[in-house]
């Protein structure tokens, strides 16, 4: 019989962290920290495959899991002395969700289960503590209505404000038992009116309750938008964890708090956390109290006055150090924290592997590469590389002149400016419509995480450093500014006011998150900082990468850049883009109107000098590198004049009348212009406009060597070539071209003649085509267009639905299609390496800076990929984890 549940504690662990899939990261953890001798209070994890099988038996619980999960308790009774239930000295536990990766949107915990009107008065007794035990069922009541329930929670929050209020307090913590207990009975009054069935009494039924209400949260609405938001299969399922409960409520000497062991945001070594003293779980995360520092350094830091825990409660602070120190080594990596303190005692109730900004992911991977706690390699396979994109992004101009609204928490760094919305929903449906939005709110829930990722950036009035809002937004890489306590928001007004400054929905807003600045307007910012941690990641990741880097480029400014961050070539320049300079577009419009050879040559006589300076001054900055030149690619129609004054003007350059003209246009009309007469179409029929940009590549390289002595190497290439005839021709055209030039200037260079594949045709006929080409670049842009039969253009309307029901595994334009278009590549390479055992073979399309096209390059053992400038590190980096574990 399949075994669904898994004791922890006391000496036993069933599982241990090597079981994530089966009892989810949380179970999994807790297993693991008891079988390494930490203090966890005894539990059980009933295992994720009940999930798929409670929605199988129609929300029910077969018989042998409902035994299974009675030995469970008997485990925890056994170590506690305490039995669940019991009147005398009842033992409480905490129902904790926990699916593989934590998961946002899963049913919040229940604290204190197993408390009702009898088990109440045992707990007061034996603690000796009426206001702890009354306080304790007055949170249990609350929680339990809230999540397990799904009452309306504001009428709960309603009746402790109003006892406080009645009463003249300000903190829960100053109504004493009896107040408490007169909250209990309104509480139970509240579920009865709301529920219609008193509040359960039974243990065994708030039990079974909690738990079904963890799996059934599996299917909510938040749990599904997250799961697709982060590519989470439904069919893993959640597990759900019964743990003896320890209290962090018992009086000055208890607490509870989280930490990591090291600074989440910015990567330093130093430990990093909050806590509170007399407080339950949630009260640290929720913002209803603001936590205190846990270490003395922070909380001088910060200029903060209630003391740290290393301050408050030394002795219990170095256990907990010790604790750090012993679980980063165990698990080598930074953790992410839950503890408790129970009159003096430590126990832990949480660890993960800790989610931390790009810069603190880099940092950290470093220093314990440097501290010798893990590899280089593994180091390098630590740092997601998409999260690069987030160091490669601009940050607050230092000297920009800026209007300070208020400061809250560095809660995630990075800068963000866009237009100031109050809800999830807005910030989605501005973001989709193209705008830029800060998401402001008082603090922030699993309902808003749609919104937060439309954001360019959160800012909250209340919640510390760990708050939701903090921890989401770090996890995301959105800048975000937290518990800026100055601030209050009138969502029904749709205004945010900071004393009697008010700023209205839509204006505009920066958030600093890395010094918690909020300013009003558009902040200008500088570039990043290429050096430091990011530059000697980069250095370790070119050690262990075998693919060459190069970067998609066609303006000296795009290769400057592009070299700034390691380029080593450039695999795709285009040249479309330098015809419709506003001084050549004349020449261009003469060239495709005229009417015969010519005629073309005469206006091509004119762009020639003006090609050639392109070609010099990419040539400059590529100096001894690389550059793979596409010749004339685009329809021709995309360069016609529309305007009257256009005609007019092309009409005088050529010497032709306007009639003739428009007359001569309307011809260049296609139905189908991406299938139409372009790529080497043109130069087919057309030869003399790719002589003439061969003759300008050549003469450059030529200018560029004399002048620098470090030849560029340039690769002509020829795009859009579906047949090895094709390429014949136009090679020939080239190396004529080649020819005269060198023997006009007396001397040659080197270079090579090769051709984009992007037709499914090329791919198949690869090995004839190799024997024309030195080279193929992958245009996978084009090669998934025309090998899906999908534009990418008209694309929008259905790749949701198809991605959503598993058609495409992902959006092919944006991560190569391995199956099919990867099927492609892989032939066209075996082919054209039959032929040509040397061909260099590469990437170009944008697929060429996604890490998992990149890895898949690196199993068909392709030269190079080539990305956007931007992208060139995220390449780096992905290249180097590719050839890392293909070497496995
Ligand atoms: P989440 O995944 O939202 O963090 P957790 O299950 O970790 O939910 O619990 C929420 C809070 O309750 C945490 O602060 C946790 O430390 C606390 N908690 C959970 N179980 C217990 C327990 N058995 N005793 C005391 N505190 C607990
Ligand atoms: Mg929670
Ligand atoms: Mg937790």
């Amino acid at each position: 019989m399949t075994q669904y549940v898994y004791r922890f504690g006391g000496g036993v662990s069933d599982g241990g962290a090597g079981d994530r899939n089966l009892l989810g990261g949380k179970g999994a953890n807790l297993a693991e920290m008891a079988s390494i001798g930490l203090p966890v209070p005894p539990g059980f994890t009933i295992a994720t495959p009940m999930c798929a099988r409670y929605y199988d038996e129609g929300q029910k619980f077969p018989e042998s899991v409902q035994d299974e999960v009675k030995t469970g308790i008997t485990h925890i009774e056994g170590i506690t002395g305490k039995r669940f239930g019991d009147a005398s000295d009842p033992l409480l536990v905490s129902v904790r969700s926990g699916a593989r990766v934590s998961m946002p949107g899963m049913m919040d915990t229940v604290l204190n289960l197993g408390l009702n009107d009898r088990t109440v008065e045992g707990l007061a007794a034996v603690s000796g503590d009426d206001r702890f035990a009354w306080d304790s069922y007055r949170r249990f009541i609350q929680m339990y209505a809230d999540v397990v329930l799904e009452l309306d929670h504001g009428s709960f929050e309603e009746a402790l404000e109003i006892a406080k209020e009645d009463r003249g307090y300000y903190l829960d913590t100053e109504l004493t038992a009896d107040d408490l207990r007169a909250l209990v009975a309104e509480y139970k009054a509240l579920v009865e009116a709301q529920w219609h069935k008193p509040f359960p009494q039974d243990v065994h039924d708030q039990l079974w309750g909690a738990v079904g209400a963890v799996f059934g949260s599996w299917q909510s609405e938040r749990a599904k938008v997250y799961r697709r938001l982060n590519d989470i299969p439904a069919t893993w399922g959640t597990a759900v964890n019964v743990q003896a409960m320890v209290f962090g409520n018992m009086g000055d000497t208890s607490a509870t708090g989280v930490a990591f062991t090291r600074d989440p945001a910015k990567g330093d070594r130093a430990y990093y956390g909050e806590f509170l003293i007399n407080a339950q779980g949630e009260d640290v995360v929720a913002g209803i109290r603001t936590p205190q520092y846990l270490t003395k350094v922070a909380r001088e830091e910060a200029g903060a006055k209630p003391a740290s825990m290393e301050e408050a409660m030394p002795a219990v602070y170095g256990e907990l150090a010790n604790v750090f120190d012993l679980l980063e080594t165990h698990y080598r990596d930074m953790q992410d924290i839950e503890f408790t303190v129970q009159q003096g005692k430590l126990w832990m109730l949480q660890t993960r592997s800790g989610k931390r900004t790009a810069k603190a992911a880099l940092r950290i991977a470093i220093d314990m590469a440097n501290e010798g706690l893990i590899t280089r390699e593994e180091a390098i396979l630590r740092v997601d590389p998409s999260a690069l994109d987030q160091l490669l992004h601009p940050t607050l101009d230092p000297n920009a002149p800026r209007d300070v609204l208020t400061k809250g928490l560095p809660a995630s760094p990075g800068a963000a400016s866009g237009a100031v919305v109050f809800d999830a929903d807005t910030a989605e449906k501005r973001a989709a419509a193209g705008d830029a939005v800060i998401l402001v709110r008082t603090e922030t829930s699993p309902e808003d995480i749609h919104g937060m990722h439309a954001a360019k950036g959160i800012l909250t009035a209340r919640g510390g450093m760990t708050s939701h809002a903090a921890v989401v937004a770090r996890g995301m890489g959105r800048p975000c500014v937290s518990g800026a306590g100055m601030l209050s928001i009138d969502v029904k007004a749709r205004t945010m006011r900071v004393g009697d400054r008010v700023v209205k929905e839509g204006e505009l807003l920066t958030i600093d998150g890395t010094t918690g600045e909020v300013m009003v307007g558009a902040v200008a910012t500088v570039q990043p900082e290429l050096a430091g941690d990011f530059g000697t990641l980069m250095e370790w990741a070119d050690v262990f990468r075998r693919l060459k880097v190069r970067a998609n480029a066609e303006t000296p400014l795009d290769c400057r850049t592009a070299r700034e961050f390691g380029a080593e070539g450039v695999g795709l320049c285009r040249t479309e883009h330098m015809f419709f300079d506003a001084e050549r577009i004349t020449a261009v419009r003469q060239m495709i109107l005229a009417s015969d050879e010519a005629g073309r040559r005469v206006a091509l006589d004119r762009l020639l000098p003006a090609q050639r300076k392109d070609f010099t001054e990419i040539f400059e900055v590529m100096a001894g590198l690389p550059v793979t030149i596409r010749l004339l690619d685009p329809p021709l129609h995309e360069f016609l004049p529309h305007e009257e004054a256009d005609f007019a003007e092309v009409a005088q350059a050529a010497g032709i009348d306007i009639d003739t003209l428009k007359r001569r246009a309307n011809e260049l009309h296609e139905f189908n212009p991406m299938l139409g007469h372009r790529g080497c179409r043109l130069g087919v029929t057309y030869p003399e406009i790719y002589e003439i940009q061969a003759r300008a590549i050549f003469e450059a390289a030529i200018d560029v060597a004399a002048k620098s002595g470090a030849a560029p190497i340039p690769e002509v290439m020829i795009p859009l070539v579906g047949t090895a005839r094709e390429l014949e021709l136009m090679k020939a055209v080239v190396d004529a071209a080649a020819r005269t030039v060198f023997a006009e200037r007396g001397t040659t260079i080197e270079y090579l003649v090769g051709t984009m594949i992007e037709l499914p045709r090329a791919a198949l006929k690869a090995g004839e085509i190799a024997e024309h080409g030195e080279f193929f670049s992958f245009g996978t842009n084009d090669l998934t267009q025309t090998t899906l039969g999908v534009s990418r253009d008209d694309a929008a309307r259905f790749l949701g639905v198809y991605v959503e029901q598993g058609i495409y595994a992902k959006d092919p334009f944006v991560s190569i299609d391995v199956e099919g278009v990867g099927e492609l590549i892989q032939i066209a390479a075996d082919r054209g390496r039959a032929t040509r055992p040397q061909i260099k073979l590469g990437i170009c399309g944008e697929h060429g800076g996604d890490p998992a096209s990149i890895a898949f390059c690196e199993t068909v053992g392709l030269d190079y990929v080539s990305a956007s400038p931007y992208r060139v590190p995220i390449a780096r980096l992905a290249a180097a984890q590719a050839a890392l574990k293909a070497k496995g």
